[in-house]
């Protein structure tokens, strides 16, 4: 959700924007307090804007969220499988034993 082919970016910034108003910035470009283009991310890299912390901060927190990470190469990977599969362990064993006691 994050991350799409658009970005926002400002007339007088050196950033671009995720849509997301987690940041401060694209939360009064879409409550249209700010103005702002909407241009390709890859473009947008193309002339010289980077990321804004906050946004990359949202983004990276997200994908964390998700078990997801990004890999030294910049791509992005699963991660916390073994986490999730103990989790459901743990949760289908608490059923398991709550559904016994009950009976
Ligand atoms: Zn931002």
């Amino acid at each position: 959700m994050h991350r799409g082919d658009e970005v926002f970016i400002t007339k007088s910034g050196k950033y671009y924007h995720y849509f997301d108003d987690d940041c401060p910035t694209s939360s009064s470009i879409l409550k249209g307090k700010r103005q702002a283009q909407r241009i390709k991310e890859d473009e947008a890299k193309a002339r010289g804007y980077s990321l804004c912390r906050h946004c990359a901060k949202e983004y990276n927190e997200d994908l964390r969220e998700r078990g997801l990470r990004r890999n030294a190469n910049g791509e992005i990977e699963r991660a916390g499988c073994g986490a999730a599969i103990l989790l459901f362990g743990l949760g289908a064993g608490v059923i398991f034993a709550v559904s016994s006691y009950l009976i």
